[in-house]
């Protein structure tokens, strides 16, 4: 083993070691497919779809999946995002979002070139203020556009 691929072996044990932290501070179990799920969100630069993270697996029981990604959201690891496609889209939560609090209050911008969406995560959605009798629950800012990377 030369030291390049050394190095992208320590890459790999921190990045593990990373995930099963996670999990375990979220008290969920660090069963092998919610640690190899988990790695595919920690090494995405972008919201993933179920069908983005089913690519990564030979094949992956769609029930297992929705279970996995569902207790990944309501443990605050991560987030939905709303969109105008047909899929949902999810991305890891920044630290501090726990069991039914979230705290991911920052827009998303999805490329219309490419149809990646990203988390901005210095973007904060602004308070806005509602005439009486209505209550919000979700306040979500979403933009669409050209992505730097298309904008080349
Ligand atoms: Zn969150
Ligand atoms: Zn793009
Ligand atoms: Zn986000």
């Amino acid at each position: 083993m030369d030291w390049y691929q050394f190095k992208l072996c320590l890459i790999k044990v921190g990045k593990m070691k990373a995930s099963t932290e996670i999990l375990r501070h979220h008290h969920l179990r660090a069963t092998p497919i919610r640690v190899k799920i988990l790695e595919i969100f920690n090494q995405a630069d972008r919201a993933l779809s179920n069908e983005d993270i089913e690519s990564h697996f030979k094949s992956l029981d769609r029930i297992t999946l929705y279970r996995t990604l569902k207790s990944f959201e309501e443990k605050g690891i991560i987030h939905k995002i709303l969109n105008s496609g047909p899929a949902p889209l999810y991305a890891i939560c920044a630290d501090g979002c726990s069991v039914h609090q979230h705290k991911d209050h920052h827009g998303h911008f999805h490329c219309m070139d490419c149809g990646k969406t990203f988390c901005l995560d210095d973007v904060l959605v602004p308070d806005i203020k509602i005439p009486e009798g209505f209550t919000i629950e979700q306040n979500h800012l979403v933009m669409e556009g050209t992505c730097p990377k298309c904008n080349e």
